[in-house]
């Protein structure tokens, strides 16, 4: 657990060798690191300042603060991009570019191999030019550094998300890659790391799609300190807006600190609530692999057991009705 725990330290920079991509670790403010595996000496440049909303309790970033622009005004704001026909957010899944969501949507040997290829593509651009396709970077690095957390290698994860926030400028992505960083700080109960990072967050973004992102890093940091009344605070009883409609991570939040207090129905009927938005498949899948609810999520998998055994009496049952109406039962062709 310990060396786990420093694996998304914030004293530390962790990055991808640019050689072989195994993860280098120096402190915060760079200096020459030597790969462990290729011995490639990489020269690391100091991890850049906290931007201006991290310099004290009221920011005033002018474009994105003006007076007027109080809570009330933000949140109305954010409601009326889930109204049908309000242009799609440009961090929504959906406005990724279209070969990567088809070629990268599911977990198979072929998508991590197509990531791998977009990523080395990527960086060599970014080597040689120091800018590249932002959402590209985004998405792509995302998705490795989510197939290495999946796998439980979170060193490699953090070198993913730290590399790509390198590469990456737009500060609507930073938001979402900060706030994957406090998750998985707080998933591994490093809860200093975690609050480090979500200082690093605009604490009143513009747009749905990262207000949702800056809600569940909160609920992440809340829930490594047993504050689940505050989670529920932060994301709300059950699914309702501002929050994005497809945040895996706000039903898992939800569904753990429900069942914490003991409100046990509650949790598994949120977790049935998230069918639509995301797919309960997808919601069991993170809490397994982030160790919440453990009470709903057995009870979610029997539920899963039992509609796959009834598929599976289903679709045995057809075959027989099918094969004996064709004949292969009772076929005149047989003959004694
Ligand atoms: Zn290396």
């Amino acid at each position: 657990m310990s060396l786990s725990a420093t694996s998304y330290s914030y004293d530390l920079r962790v990055l991808q060798c640019p050689s072989c991509g195994a993860p280098i670790t120096c402190p915060w403010d760079g200096g020459q690191v030597a790969c462990a595996y290729c011995r490639t000496v990489t020269l690391v440049t100091r991890r850049p300042e906290a931007p201006a909303w991290n310099d004290g309790p009221a920011p005033v970033r002018a474009e994105a603060h003006s007076p007027e622009d109080d809570e009330k005004a933000r949140i109305d704001a954010l409601s009326a991009q889930l109204a049908p026909g309000a242009p799609q957010s440009p961090y929504a899944p959906e406005s990724a570019p279209a070969d990567l969501r088809t070629r990268m949507s599911k977990v198979t040997k072929r998508a991590k191999a197509f990531a791998d290829e977009q990523w080395r593509t990527l960086r060599a651009e970014w080597h040689a030019t120091h800018a590249c396709d932002q959402a590209r970077a985004y998405w792509v690095g995302g998705a490795l550094a989510a197939d290495a957390q999946a796998k439980g290698d979170h060193l490699g994860a953090r070198a993913a998300l730290e590399t790509t926030l390198e590469m990456v400028t737009d500060e609507g992505y930073r938001l979402l890659l900060y706030s994957r960083l406090v998750r998985n700080a707080a998933a591994l109960g490093d809860v200093a790391a975690a609050k480090a990072w979500l200082g690093q967050c605009n604490p009143r973004p513009r747009d749905v799609v990262l207000e949702t992102a800056l809600r569940s890093a909160q609920a992440a940091v809340l829930t490594a300190e047993r504050d689940y009344v505050g989670v529920l605070g932060i994301l709300g009883e059950k699914h309702s807006a501002p929050l994005f409609p497809d945040a895996i991570a706000c039903y898992e939040f939800r569904v753990n600190a429900l069942e914490m207090l003991g409100r046990e129905d509650a949790a598994f009927e949120e977790l049935r609530n998230s069918y639509v938005p995301v797919g309960n498949a997808s919601v069991l899948w993170w809490l397994r692999i982030d160790g919440l609810a453990p009470k709903t999520v057995a009870r979610g998998m029997v539920r899963i057991r039992w509609i796959r055994f009834g598929l599976g009496v289903f679709v045995l049952a057809v075959g027989a009705y099918v094969l004996r109406t064709c004949g292969v039962f009772h076929s005149k062709l047989v003959r004694f």
